[in-house]
């Protein structure tokens, strides 16, 4: 099979704080039931385990006792989500590993390159063993490139790195832009599904809200990171997908099938440090509206509505991989398919 070039350039040093850094607020609006794990499980005990834990002399006893069915564990096991400070949360690492793998996912070759190698789909042997069939029927597209391998200048020594790369990191290489959890108070519900699967879930219209930082950004690189969340040109998001379950939807034991992991990010405010040698509002054209204030330059929700089609527009002109990107839902692809083809 023919292997496509990975774009790689010199990366941009992390110790100068050249060009954009700031802040930026965003929402996340689930759309169907979404569970994002914290690798806990919730298990209730029953009172017949607990009196006999009372009752036996040492742990192998108790044991023993279960595997003789003498005592059963009578609750049942649930995943649980993630929570910090009491309220139900989305990692920043899942945040980032969505938007950074939507860019590598759904890059297109221009002149025999791409501008995104492979890092964080997991690779054996060059070969990646796809999650589900859903998965591979989604970003088919992209998967059946051959490209070179993935940039890491700790094992190859050089550190020329393709342009998602250069703003999310690889070994030895910092990232420049920092994702923070995205947390509500939404009030969850356990349900169970069949095959005795028991989830923790985060109801439809459920908002987060969480914020990232960058550092030293290009402005094309700022619109690279809001394509990665599903910015449109027009200034708008896709519905994006995220956490367990995303590729396939679970029959409760009610016998109800329930959909997961369609959420949709918007963008609340942007901040600009006033440093980093770039005269911000010339280099972005920022709408009047944002407002100078205590060394930062701030646009709100409505001039951000404004400034999301110019980022947009700055990189898919600068990083042509990613020309299709502002178009595509993985949501709405997923929905296509299903009523196309039945769920797998
Ligand atoms: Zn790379």
């Amino acid at each position: 099979m023919r292997v496509l070039g990975v774009r790689r350039l010199p990366y941009t040093t992390r110790d100068r704080l050249k060009g954009l850094t700031g802040r930026l607020r965003f929402s996340i609006l689930t759309k169907s039931y979404l569970h994002v794990g914290s690798g806990r499980e919730s298990l209730d005990i029953g009172e017949d385990l607990l009196e006999a834990v009372r009752s036996c002399g040492s742990l192998e006893e108790i044991v023993d006792r279960i595997r003789r069915g003498e005592l059963r564990v009578s609750g049942s096991e649930c995943l649980t989500v993630v929570r910090y400070g009491g309220l139900v949360c989305v990692p920043g690492s899942s945040i980032k590993g969505l938007v950074r793998s939507r860019l590598e996912l759904t890059v297109r070759p221009v002149d025999d390159y791409v501008e995104a190698c492979l890092r964080v789909i997991s690779q054996s042997g060059g070969r990646r063993a796809p999650a589900s069939v859903m998965h591979a029927r989604i970003w088919g597209d992209s998967l059946s490139l051959s490209r070179d391998q993935p940039c890491n200048p700790l094992s190859l020594g050089s550190y020329d790195l393709c342009p998602v790369c250069n703003i999310f990191g690889a070994p030895g290489v910092a990232s420049r832009v920092f994702f923070g959890n995205a947390c509500s108070n939404a009030e969850t519900s356990f349900r169970e599904f069949e095959k005795g699967m028991c989830l923790e879930l985060i109801p439809p219209q459920t908002v987060f809200s969480g914020e990232l930082m960058f550092l030293g950004l290009a402005p094309e690189e700022l619109g690279l990171i809001l394509i990665g969340m599903g910015a449109r040109k027009d200034g708008g998001f896709n519905d994006v997908l995220l956490g367990r379950s995303k590729y396939r939807r679970l029959k409760s034991v009610d016998g109800k099938l329930l959909e997961f992991g369609r959420v949709v990010f918007s963008v609340n405010s942007i901040s600009f440090r006033k440093y980093g040698g770039v005269n911000v509002r010339e280099a972005l054209r920022l709408p009047e509206s944002c407002k100078e204030h205590n060394g930062y330059v701030e646009c709100d929700s409505q001039a951000v509505g404004e400034l999301v089609p110019t980022l947009v527009d700055l990189a898919v002109s600068k990083f042509k991989s990613f020309a299709e990107t502002p178009n595509f839902s993985e949501a709405l692809k997923r929905d296509e398919l299903i009523s196309g083809g039945g769920q797998r």
